[in-house]
C-alpha cells in the first residue's frame, strides 16, 4: 500500500454528520425532491484529511465527485437543543469537501442501500485550512466555491441553504448527542462534478480561507 502524505487533522470528532440536499439547486441537479426536513447521513472520522492532502480515488469507483460544504465544528456536548440555543454549542466554521463516489451512490440509491460505501472511503473528507470562531462570521451570508485546476466548478452562497445551521443542530441533536469537535457538513450548492487523477482542487468559503487537495488514483 502506498503511503499518502496526508496532513494530520487536529480534530478528533466522534462523528461527521452530513446533510443531503440542503440547497434547492443541488437537489434539482440530482433529480431529487427538496426535503421537508433535513436529510442526514454519517461519514466516518477515518475519512478526514487536512489541508494540502491527497484525495485518493478508490479502484471500486469510476466517478468520484466534489461537494464543497460549510462545516460546523461543535464546542460542547449537546442533546435536544432548540434552534434558539443551538449556536451556543458551536466552536466555529471551516471548509469541507464531501467527496462522493457518485456511481456507487447511484447504485445504492437504486437498490435502496446505505450511502456509507459511496461517502465513507479514506480521504473522502478534506477539511480546513482553519476553524474560524463562531462570532467572526455569519454562516448564512458567505460565498462558497470550488475550483479544479483554477476553473470554477461550484460558485454559490450559503444564503441558499434550505435549513440553516441552528435548525440543523436542533434536528440532529433530537436524534443523537453531539460531542465536542463533532462536525456537521451542511450540504453543497449546485455544480458538483467529477475529479480525476492529477487535479488540484481548491475549495473556498468567504471569511474562512481556501482548502486545497490533490487527487490521485489508488494503485
Ligand atoms: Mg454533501
Amino acid at each position: 500500500m502506498l503511503e499518502y502524505k496526508n496532513a494530520q487533522v487536529d480534530l478528533a470528532p466522534t462523528k461527521i454528520v452530513a446533510v443531503a440536499r440542503n440547497y434547492r439547486a443541488h437537489a434539482e441537479e440530482m433529480g431529487s425532491p427538496v426535503p421537508e426536513i433535513p436529510t442526514i447521513f454519517l461519514k466516518p472520522p477515518s475519512s478526514l484529511i487536512g489541508d494540502d492532502g491527497v484525495i485518493v480515488l478508490p479502484a471500486a469507483s469510476q466517478r468520484v465527485d466534489h461537494e464543497v460544504e460549510l462545516a460546523v465544528v461543535m464546542k460542547d456536548r449537546c442533546k435536544n437543543v432548540s434552534a434558539r440555543e443551538a449556536l451556543d454549542f458551536v466552536m466555529g466554521y471551516t471548509v469541507f469537501i464531501d467527496v462522493t463516489a457518485r456511481d456507487l451512490q447511484a447504485e445504492a440509491r437504486k437498490k435502496g442501500l446505505s450511502w456509507a460505501v459511496s461517502k465513507g472511503f479514506d480521504t473522502f473528507a478534506p477539511i480546513g485550512p482553519k476553524i474560524v470562531a463562531k462570532d467572526e462570521i455569519d454562516p448564512h451570508s458567505l460565498d462558497i466555491w470550488l475550483k479544479i485546476n483554477g476553473v470554477y466548478r461550484q460558485n454559490g452562497t450559503t444564503q441558499d441553504m434550505l435549513f440553516p445551521v441552528d435548525e440543523l443542530i436542533s434536528h440532529i441533536t433530537g436524534i443523537m448527542t453531539l460531542e465536542p469537535m463533532d462536525i456537521i457538513a451542511t450540504g453543497t450548492p449546485e455544480g458538483v462534478g467529477p475529479m480525476v487523477e492529477g487535479d488540484v482542487v481548491e475549495a473556498g468559503i468567504e471569511g474562512i480561507g481556501v482548502l486545497t487537495a490533490a487527487v490521485q488514483r489508488d494503485r
